[in-house]
């Protein structure tokens, strides 16, 4: 981010135009919506500006602008559309240290001015730092489309009904008040009877909210996927938009943290296969403790909640707490990982079973059923395999496997920096130490990437490499 916004106070401040074409015209409506005196300068005016001078909406003087003329200017804009004259008062300003905008001009610029949508009291501004204007303009109208007109009064009457709405406890009940008097009942009364309508919509919900009673507290164990925003569920997202606390692992990406509701306490309970982590003792009475609050909780997990994460140990510290609790399902490493591959887990007459393994178990590495893994055709997603290669080789070739079994890495499932390593079982030792992975990594026993394949109705070609 190259421009950070920001909303500044111009009350009581003077904003200075240079030039009166059309730039500066351009300029000026977007100016005249803010409280800053505005003082423009330039020879031969366009007719709009004139007018505005008229209506003594802004001043305007026919000559150049001299160093005098910014005194107490917050901001000045350079519009002439003459480059040598725009560079002279920009220099002007910049000895006053005053923030100047050369329009068109990016790189001569200080601030950029964003597209506005306008709901005064409440702003929505757009920016894409100049690269491309035309997807300012079409958010905007996007966003234009979504918001109420009556949002600005709604909004200026919340103002004024502030101190009365401090009485009700902050948190969840706050929050469904504020939704049902902006989203609901506040411009259903406005659209009856105007501001006196919001007004008595926002009374009833203050008296409806004075004698309800705390809502307990909720714990919800929710799936983030595999590390793609996109791919959580819509339940998952609105989970996060309403969340008072965020207990995620560390494999959660920050992409889908992001989404968190910005107000909500954010705690990393670690929880990486091989790093340091929080004991689950602690997880669960940090749970207990603030869903005991009538706190929202979100316990976030990646993939799925329900594989590989201890989820029945925690649904049961909730019940022995007698918190409620809920499951949002995600999609698991494994179902992200044969989407990157483009294959399918199972195939008539290949498979018609699949394993979800771990490598890993409380006892170091984990045994399985190795008869049936090294069987022909047998397909498994091992999960927390990345450092037992050798052993899971040494198992599956002593039961019979074929050393040319076809495994597939995947590193990263459905991130943009994945990586998906094709090789065998003889050869995953070497090719896991060789591809230096750092990220989370699913192993694919028994499938091929797409573009690994060469199909035919019995079998892959195998070849070593990156796709
Ligand atoms: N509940 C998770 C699994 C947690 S165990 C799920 O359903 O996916 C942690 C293991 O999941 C990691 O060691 C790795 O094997 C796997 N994993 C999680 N995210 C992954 C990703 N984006 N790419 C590859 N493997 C991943």
């Amino acid at each position: 981010m190259q421009h950070f916004p920001i909303f500044l106070r111009l009350a009581g401040r003077r904003v200075v135009v240079s030039g009166v074409g059309q730039a500066a015209v351009a300029k000026l409506r977007l100016l005249l919506k803010s409280d800053a005196e505005i003082s423009v300068f330039g020879p031969d005016p366009d007719p709009q500006i004139l007018a505005w001078h008229r209506e003594s909406a802004l001043r305007h003087d026919g000559r150049r602008v001299e160093t005098g003329d910014l005194d107490n200017a917050a901001l000045v804009y350079c519009a002439s559309n003459v480059p040598s004259e725009d560079a002279r008062v920009g220099a002007l300003a910049r000895r006053l240290r005053i923030p100047v905008n050369i329009v068109d001009n990016l790189e001569g610029s200080d601030f950029i001015t964003p597209a506005i949508v306008d709901r005064d009291p409440v702003t929505v501004a757009i920016g894409t730092e100049g690269t491309a204007p035309v997807l300012a303009r079409n958010l905007k109208a996007v966003i234009e489309a979504q918001l109420p007109i009556s949002l600005g009064p709604l909004a200026r009457i919340a103002q004024a009904f502030r101190n009365r709405c401090d009485s009700v406890p902050s948190g969840r009940m706050r929050r469904a008040l504020w939704s049902e008097y902006f989203f609901r009942r506040g411009p259903r009364g406005y659209a009856r009877e105007g501001r006196n309508g919001a007004r008595e919509a926002l009374r009833s919900l203050l008296d409806e909210a004075a004698t309800a009673t705390r809502p307990p507290g909720l714990v919800s164990f929710v799936g983030a996927g595999p590390g793609d925003p996109e791919l959580l569920t819509l339940k998952a997202r609105n989970r996060l938009h309403e969340a008072d606390v965020v207990v995620h692992d560390r494999l959660v990406s920050a992409e889908v943290l992001e989404l968190a509701r910005r107000e909500a306490e954010c705690v990393c309970a670690g929880k990486t296969g091989y790093g340091p982590s929080w004991s689950q003792a602690r997880i669960n009475a940090l749970l207990v403790h603030r869903a005991r609050e009538g706190k929202h909780v979100i316990r976030l997990k990646s993939g799925d909640p329900a594989v590989f994460g201890r989820l029945d140990e925690e649904i049961k510290a909730m019940e022995t707490a007698s918190i409620s609790w809920e499951v949002v399902p995600g999609i698991t490493a494994a179902a992200g990982a044969a989407a990157d591959m483009g294959a399918s887990l199972t195939r008539r007459g290949r498979n018609s079973e699949l394993r979800l393994i771990t490598a890993r178990d409380v006892d170091g590495f984990a045994e399985h059923d190795w008869a049936a893994l090294a069987r022909p055709g047998s397909v498994a997603a091992i999960y927390m395999g990345k450092r037992a290669a050798a052993f899971l080789r040494g198992r599956l070739l002593m039961r019979g496997a074929a050393p040319s079994t076809p495994i597939t890495i995947v590193e990263n499932a459905s991130r943009q920096d994945k990586r998906i390593v094709a090789t065998t079982l003889l050869g995953l030792p070497d090719a896991l130490e060789e591809a230096r992975l750092a990220g989370p990594v699913v192993l694919m026993l028994g499938v091929l990437p797409r573009a690994a394949m060469r199909s035919t109705e019995t079998g892959f070609e195998v070849r070593r490499e990156a796709v």
